[in-house]
């Protein structure tokens, strides 16, 4: 009898990655490819295709047989695998992204919002285990949230649940993107940071960062100088504990959920925005919502969207077009 794999597929704005999963969560097989939407969605769906159809191959050859797909997208994602809304991959808009697929795979395909992925791969096989209800954060562009309650992925009733990085931290605040003001990935993701520090530079504010050329400033490097002692580096990331410290607090009053698992690069730079963002949890959470609430770093790294997308179609009624 042929051993089961599931392909779990990270879809990123810039690349995508594919990989032959088994049902213990373990990868055994990757692909990338850019993600180069804007050569259009066909053209997208044919080297996916290509490289999904290797894949299977690559199982065979291993005595192994692929049974689904599951794909983590950034978006709302609605019944039957379609992409409601995608702000940074527009071409996704209204399109059955799982249906398209598994129709040129001959396979199964679900569909998942990627930050809802990552949460369940961390669930399922890492960090989340240990929990019975967590959030999941992601601190990269945006601020990505998947919420899981009670062992089950909440999506909400029109597939927006867990859009943490939208919850407002500052009434009349930075403008984001999604149209509101203040929203909390304007201050605690990787680009909310360096804009941070931007904000202290035009203020005159001393720093080892002025040097650095436009492009050059990522929170990375952001994240160098503050543990090199750079106080206008550090006071960006105190910003972003605090301003997570706020939501979670309201999340904890909300859900007493026990677990916040930090995934992704977001878990490297915990020692600088933790002390901020607990300090600010036990001051305006319910000691019995904080106390409960253990801060984690995810233990699937990059690949807990993939681990989490395979596992999805591994368990769900999954799409195919006809
Ligand atoms: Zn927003």
């Amino acid at each position: 009898m042929s051993s089961k794999r599931f392909i779990g597929i990270d879809l990123g704005g810039t690349n995508c990655r594919a990989a032959l999963v088994s049902p213990q969560g373990q990868v055994t097989a990757m692909r990338r490819m850019p993600t180069a939407m804007d050569q259009g969605l066909d053209r997208f769906l044919l080297r996916l295709e290509r490289v999904c159809l290797d894949l299977i191959d690559c199982a065979r050859k291993d005595g192994c047989r692929v049974l689904a797909a599951g794909m983590g997208a950034p978006g709302v994602i609605g019944e039957g695998g379609l992409v409601k809304v995608s702000p940074n991959l527009s071409q996704l808009n209204g399109q059955p992204l799982a249906g398209l697929l598994g129709q040129r795979i001959s396979l199964p395909v679900t569909l998942l919002n990627d930050a809802n992925a990552i949460a369940w791969g961390e669930a399922r096989h890492g960090a989340g285990r240990q929990f019975s209800s967590f959030i999941a954060l992601t601190l990269g562009t945006g601020v990505g949230g998947g919420l899981v309650l009670d062992g089950r992925l909440w999506e909400g009733s029109g597939g927006s649940a867990g859009e943490v990085g939208h919850i407002m931290v500052e009434p009349e605040g930075r403008p984001c993107g999604c149209g509101s003001r203040g929203c909390l990935e304007q201050y605690a993701s990787a680009t909310g940071i360096v804009l941070s520090v931007r904000e202290e530079l035009v203020a005159g504010r001393a720093t080892e960062l002025a040097r650095l050329e436009g492009g050059q400033m990522t929170s990375d490097r952001v994240a160098q100088a503050a543990r090199r002692g750079d106080s206008v580096a550090l006071s960006a990331f105190v910003q972003a504990g605090r301003r997570l410290g706020q939501v979670l607090a309201g999340i904890a009053n909300l859900l007493n959920i026990d677990g916040v698992v930090f995934c992704g690069g977001a878990s490297g730079s915990l020692d600088l925005f933790g002390p901020a963002l607990k300090a600010e949890l036990q001051r305006r959470a319910f000691a019995s919502a904080w106390q409960g609430m253990q801060i984690a770093s995810g233990t699937l790294g990059e690949d807990a969207g993939i681990v989490g997308a395979a596992d999805w179609a591994l368990r769900r009624d999954a799409v195919i077009l006809s």
